[in-house]
């Protein structure tokens, strides 16, 4: 069959989807093509007897505007909730859960007085991370890994048990390859511009929302993702439609696996950046091997399900997250029913463990049950449980955690300049310039908007 629309967006995952919305808000014939059975690609939510179980995203940071902006134009602006109280975050030091200080911005604390009385630093950790503003400037404007911005300014300390849990944890990255510069470019502008993070983030601190730094919804991100989709037109989603060649013949032709063949007057690939890397060979053979230089990792998260009295600990936070250097094999995990409301039944507890990663690839050559049953051993010793768990749930994300490794940000710029040798090809989503799911669905609408013109 040989269709033609304005615009054929490739990949069913949010930025996709976001492309798409945009392009028919702006009156554009367009077709979403997904290789699988389903939209929303990393964005997944199961629901089953009174759990809520995100596989993949759990949260909508706020400070971005995009997602909560989306949710309210899609009439989902009632149903978003902030996180639970209390909102601490927990990190593991020596076999004990230690909280990260309040007030704290990254992960780093902004007042000497909570710095002082903090249990997860050592006193000559807690000096050096004082000493920050005094440390000097750097000069030069080559671009550091988030490990080495972190261990120059505040010392190894802080890049052992912040900047490589957190800061490179989120991102499922390794501390000393990730980028500063495109992850955290607020951590760097500090210095820039104020010679120092802390004294940059004190000058800026404005009191903390009441609701807390995220939001969700009732029915998980899924729920966000399943409303775009239910929003486009019917016949505009095309699953089970994977792209297997892209050419140019004035039109763009794409041709599907199952032989369907599409023509489209311009085309957003918003897929991972080694598939984008594979379509492009043959229409822009420069962008294609840009592309293929995107590294990814892989991460695996399970999900466990208790009644609230096999739990001892009071999960008084919303999880925590572990140092490599502590070496268990966990990245993080996170106390899903005492984060968000509406997960768990009554009396039950729901949470979730996450493995892998670019710090510990082979963990995932563990089989499903053997990293299940990791996963219920190690939330066993650090929060007191007893008995096996109601349920369990592994899901795979086999390279699907983009690495904004240093280099990446040049790299994206060279895409930028070759692609618009091409005319009506544009890409979108977290292999590229987003970084979770406001900046996808902002990329998204932005590339269906540049499309649409
Ligand atoms: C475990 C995990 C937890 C995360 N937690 C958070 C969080 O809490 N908050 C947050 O903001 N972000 C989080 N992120 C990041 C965020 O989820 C992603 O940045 C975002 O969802 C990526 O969307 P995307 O559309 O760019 O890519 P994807 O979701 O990967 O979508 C790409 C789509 O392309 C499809 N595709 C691939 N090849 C083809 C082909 N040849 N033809 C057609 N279709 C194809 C895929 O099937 C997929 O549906 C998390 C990510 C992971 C993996």
């Amino acid at each position: 069959m040989v269709e033609r629309v304005d615009v054929a967006v490739v990949g069913g995952g949010i930025a996709g989807l976001s492309a798409a919305y945009e392009l028919v808000k702006q009156g554009r014939s367009v077709h979403l093509l997904e290789s699988t059975g389903r939209t929303g690609g990393v964005i997944l939510t199961e629901r089953f007897d009174g759990w809520t179980v995100d596989a993949g995203p759990d949260s909508l940071l706020v400070q971005k505007p995009a997602a909560i902006g989306l949710c309210r134009e899609l009439g989902l602006g009632d149903r978003l909730h902030p996180t639970r109280t209390p909102r601490t975050s927990f990190v593991l030091r020596g076999g004990r859960l230690h909280p990260l200080v309040e007030g704290s911005f990254l992960g780093f604390p902004l007042s000497a007085t909570a710095l002082a009385r903090s249990s997860l630093f050592s006193w000559p950790g807690k000096i050096r991370m004082g000493l920050e503003p005094f440390v000097p400037k750097r000069t030069d404007d080559t671009e550091e890994s988030i490990g080495a911005f972190v261990r120059r300014r505040f010392g190894s300390e802080a890049a052992d048990y912040l900047a490589d849990p957190l800061l490179a944890g989120i991102h499922a990255g390794d501390v000393n390859r990730l980028s500063a510069r495109a992850l955290f470019p607020r951590l760097v502008a500090a210095e820039a511009k104020s010679g120092s993070v802390l004294k940059a983030f004190r000058q800026l601190r404005t009191a903390p929302s009441g609701d807390g730094a995220f939001m969700s919804l009732p029915g998980g991100t899924g729920e966000l993702a399943e409303a775009v989709a239910a929003s486009l037109p019917p016949g505009t989603i095309r699953l089970n439609a994977s792209i297997r060649a892209l050419r140019r013949e004035g039109d763009f032709i794409l041709e599907t696996t199952d032989g369907n063949v599409l023509h489209a007057g311009a085309v957003i690939l918003a897929v991972p950046a080694y598939v984008a890397a594979t379509l492009l060979a043959g229409v822009a053979p420069e962008v294609s091997s840009l592309c293929g230089e995107v590294r990814y990792a892989s991460t695996a998260t399970v999900a466990l399900g208790y009644t609230r009295d096999q739990v001892r600990h009071p999960l008084n936070g919303t999880g925590f997250v572990v140092p490599k250097i502590e070496g268990s094999p966990l990245l993080a995990g996170t106390w899903v029913s005492a984060k968000w409301p509406h997960r768990a039944p009554d009396g039950h507890v729901l949470m979730r463990a996450f493995f892998g990663g670019g710090r510990d690839p082979r963990r995932l050559e563990q089989s499903d049950a053997e990293l299940t049953s990791l996963a219920h051993t190690e939330m066993a010793a650090l929060t007191g449980i007893t008995g096996d768990p109601i349920f369990s749930r592994l899901y795979r994300w086999t390279n699907r955690s983009p690495q904004f490794d240093v280099g990446h940000l040049a790299r994206v710029e060279a895409i930028e300049r070759a692609l618009a040798r091409v005319p009506g090809l544009l890409l979108a989503g977290s292999g590229f310039r987003a970084i979770g799911i406001p900046d996808c669905i902002a990329d998204g609408r932005a590339m269906g908007a540049r499309a649409a013109a």
